[in-house]
Formats: C-alpha cells, sequence, structure tokens
C-alpha cells in the first residue's frame, strides 16, 4: 500500500467516519421475556406508584409510633391487638392510641397507623402484645410511590435489557416492549490460505479464525451474524459471497484480511466495483490496515486479516457501529486504571492497545496492576486468550517503564 495513497487515521477519526454512516434500526414488540439483552426503543415510564400502597416491610405490629415512646425490654409497653393482616388483604379498622393491628410484610398500612414494630421486639400476651422498642414515624414502612411515583421514568430508552429491567417492566404492568430490531451482520473470510473448520488442513492453509471470533463478537453485542464462507482472492468469488450477502438483507458487512500490503488488489478491485470504498491506515497497533466503504447502501468495515487485529479492530469500530444501530449511545467499554507490571518496548508513534490481564492479587490498596499475557504479535490468539483486556498506550508515550500507569479497556465489560 503506497503511504501517499492512504490517509493515516487517528482511532477518533476512522470512528467517526464510521459512524457518520450507521443510524438506529427500527423497532419491535417483544414479550418481555424475550426482551433480555435487547436494547429498548422506548422510554417506560410508570402507570402506577411503585409500590402502589404504604405496606409493612417486617412481619409485626402496625402501631402509632407515639405509644411506643419509652418502651423497653424491661419495661415494655402494652397495646390491645384488635386484628390480624395479612399480605393482599387491606382493613378498614384504624389504629388509634393504646391498640395495634397484628401485620404481615407486604401487606398495606392500616389507617391510623405510622410505624410497625418487628416480631422480634415484642412478646405476645394472649389479645395484647407488649412493644419492646422506641419505633420512629415511618419505621419499617414502604411508602407508595418510594420506588417510583407514577408517570415517573422507569426504564430509558437505549438501555440494554438485564433481568432487573425485565422485573422492571413487569412492575409496570408491561407485557411487551418495544426494543430495536437486531442489525443483521454479514461475515466474510477472504484468503486462498483460510480453510473452514471441518475441512482437513492442506499443505499452506490455516483454519479460519476471524469468522467465528467476529461472529461471537457480533453476537455478544447484539448482532445476528450471517455467516457467508471464506472468499478465494479472486474478484469473482469475493463478488459472488457478496451478492449472496445483499440478498440476505444485511445491515453491515464485516470482511478480514486482504486489506494490507500486498494482496487487497482483488478485494479493492471487487469493491470499487460493486459500491464504493476508501482505505485508511489507522495510527493503532495491532489493526493499522482498514478498509471503509459501502456496497449496495450497505456499510461494510474491512477489518485485517490478523486474527488478533480482527478482533481489536473489530472492537473499536464494528461494535460502536453496531450499538449506535441497536440506539445505544454509550458504546465504549469501561476502562480502568491500572500499573503495568513490566516495561513495554515500542518502536513506533500508533497507539497500542496491549494484552493484558488486570488483577488485583488480594491488594486492596494500590489498585489494579496489569500483566502482559505474552507474545503481543498480531497473530498471537493465545494471548488474546489470558487477557481480559487491553492497555491502552498512547501515541506519544515513548518511554513505558514496568510502573506506569495505564488505562485497561475491559473486553468483558459492558
Ligand atoms: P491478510 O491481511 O489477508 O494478508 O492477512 C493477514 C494474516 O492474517 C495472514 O497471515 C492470514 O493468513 C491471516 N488471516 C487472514 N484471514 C484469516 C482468518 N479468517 N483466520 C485466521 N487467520 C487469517
Ligand atoms: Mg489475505
Amino acid at each position: 500500500m503506497r503511504k501517499g495513497l492512504y490517509p493515516m487515521l487517528s482511532v477518533e477519526d476512522a470512528l467517526e467516519r464510521v459512524l457518520s454512516y450507521f443510524h438506529t434500526l427500527e423497532a419491535e414488540r417483544v414479550p418481555i421475556l424475550e426482551s433480555l439483552r435487547r436494547v429498548l426503543a422506548e422510554d417506560v415510564y410508570a402507570d402506577v406508584d411503585i409500590p402502589p400502597h404504604s405496606n409493612s416491610a417486617m412481619d409485626g405490629y402496625a402501631v402509632l409510633a407515639a405509644d411506643t415512646r419509652g418502651a423497653s425490654a424491661a419495661r415494655p409497653k402494652r397495646l390491645q391487638m384488635i386484628a390480624d393482616l395479612a399480605a393482599g388483604y387491606v382493613t378498614e379498622t384504624e389504629v388509634t392510641a393504646g391498640t395495634a393491628i397484628r401485620i404481615m410484610t407486604g401487606a398495606p398500612i392500616p389507617p391510623g397507623a405510622d410505624a410497625v414494630v418487628r416480631f422480634e421486639d415484642t412478646e405476645r400476651e394472649g389479645d395484647s402484645v407488649d412493644i419492646q422498642v422506641e419505633v420512629l414515624v415511618r419505621e419499617n414502612v414502604r411508602l407508595a410511590g418510594e420506588d417510583l411515583r407514577k408517570g415517573t421514568l422507569a426504564l430509558r430508552r437505549g438501555s440494554r435489557i438485564r433481568p432487573q429491567e425485565v422485573g422492571m417492566l413487569a412492575t409496570v404492568g408491561r407485557k411487551e416492549v418495544l426494543v430495536t430490531r437486531p442489525p443483521r451482520v454479514a461475515i466474510l473470510a477472504t484468503g486462498d490460505e483460510v480453510v473452514d473448520i471441518d475441512v482437513p488442513l492442506g499443505p499452506g492453509k490455516i483454519r479460519n479464525a476471524n469468522s467465528y471470533s467476529n461472529a461471537a463478537q457480533v453476537q455478544r453485542c447484539g448482532g445476528i451474524p450471517v455467516l457467508l464462507g471464506i472468499a478465494r482472492d479472486q474478484a469473482q468469488d469475493l463478488t459472488q459471497k457478496i451478492r449472496s450477502g445483499l440478498e440476505q438483507n444485511v445491515d453491515l458487512f464485516l470482511t478480514s484480511g486482504g486489506v494490507s500490503v500486498g494482496d487487497f488488489d482483488v478485494v479493492k478491485e471487487v469493491l470499487a466495483a460493486e459500491g464504493d470504498m476508501t482505505f485508511w491506515r489507522v495510527r493503532m497497533k495491532p489493526g493499522k490496515p482498514f478498509a471503509f466503504g459501502q456496497i449496495g447502501g450497505v456499510p461494510l468495515l474491512g477489518l485485517p486479516g490478523n486474527p488478533v487485529s480482527a478482533m481489536i479492530s473489530f472492537e473499536l469500530f464494528a461494535r460502536p457501529a453496531i450499538l449506535k444501530m441497536l440506539g445505544i449511545d454509550k458504546w465504549r467499554r469501561p476502562t480502568v486504571g491500572a500499573t503495568l507490571v513490566e516495561e513495554v518496548k515500542r518502536k513506533d508513534e500508533r497507539r497500542h492497545y496491549l494484552r493484558v490481564r488486570v488483577e488485583t492479587e488480594g491488594r486492596l490498596e494500590g489498585g489494579y496492576l496489569a500483566y502482559l499475557t505474552g507474545e503481543q504479535g498480531s497473530g498471537i490468539l493465545s494471548s488474546m486468550v489470558h487477557a481480559n483486556g487491553v492497555a491502552i498506550i498512547p501515541e506519544d508515550a515513548s518511554h513505558v517503564p514496568a510502573g506506569t500507569r495505564v488505562q485497561v479497556m475491559m473486553f468483558d465489560w459492558e
């Protein structure tokens, strides 16, 4: 690849250009038990106060807090028990001075009462109860609307649905919910040397790792992978595979390989003929070569072929694009500050993403330690397997001795 022809972009510039091609996909309605890991396409409001009525947080006695003044185990206050109330029932009997209603957790606070004394702090005496502690007004009482007031926002559009969101949807009376349609992501490996898992490894061949790691990455961010197989390094095969992707209504093409010096000509030729394409170099390591464009109106990200480069380029460019299609604007992975345990040698001024394992080693103070997980070559998948994140070494850091504080982008955090 001749340098003058293709601009060298920063990671941020490249991502901005990529993201400008994407928009949020349409919404679809699903039953809430099918909504896990999907993304909310609507704001959800509380239809009633949550909880709907003030209720007891404990099994005990509903009382007037004033009646418990001065009560202790040694000098209990005796109240008359006038009713018994289970969860799911209401009573019109009023608690007045000198009386108490036996109440179960979740039962509505009876009229008049303003506190609950736990069973553990009482002694039953026939129709009376001895109160052995003082309680404050509202003690052991859950107020109506203390979780959410009727009409207030319960869940925000663009949130990923986890089990707690499913519980909240049920709480606010929703059987179904609007979520964004998951993007269909075509995945196409390239290379005459690349063969699929079930094909015997002939001389000079390697197995197709990228289609599978990229497909799994797509699944993890909530897309649907559409595997298009392995294109030979020939225009005709590549064209035919891309067309089959277009016929399957994909929202994004991901290719791997064929974008570095030497063998990208076929890819370039095909992509230029079928759509439009630019090749960039991104100031990052691994993953410098990168192709981007569109084919038949579908954006295409041309990831590098080396297995680690393909995965990290996916993390940096494809994942944000997929999240944007899902309606999530918070696409950055969380980073943690950690102390690099070893010195790192670097040769150029690209941003380096080092595979590390972040650990605490039982240290409560001093925070996280980041260990390199082994060889950092862009084809070394095993150091990716051992890593839980990548340490980001900025472009301008010339010297990175052991003990350097680094930011680590955590792969497994959302
Ligand atoms: P390329 O950019 O096509 O020259 O590929 C760079 C390196 O990645 C070469 O060593 C390829 O053999 C390797 N490679 C390309 N595609 C894959 C793939 N799908 N799975 C594993 N390795 C690959
Ligand atoms: Mg190749």
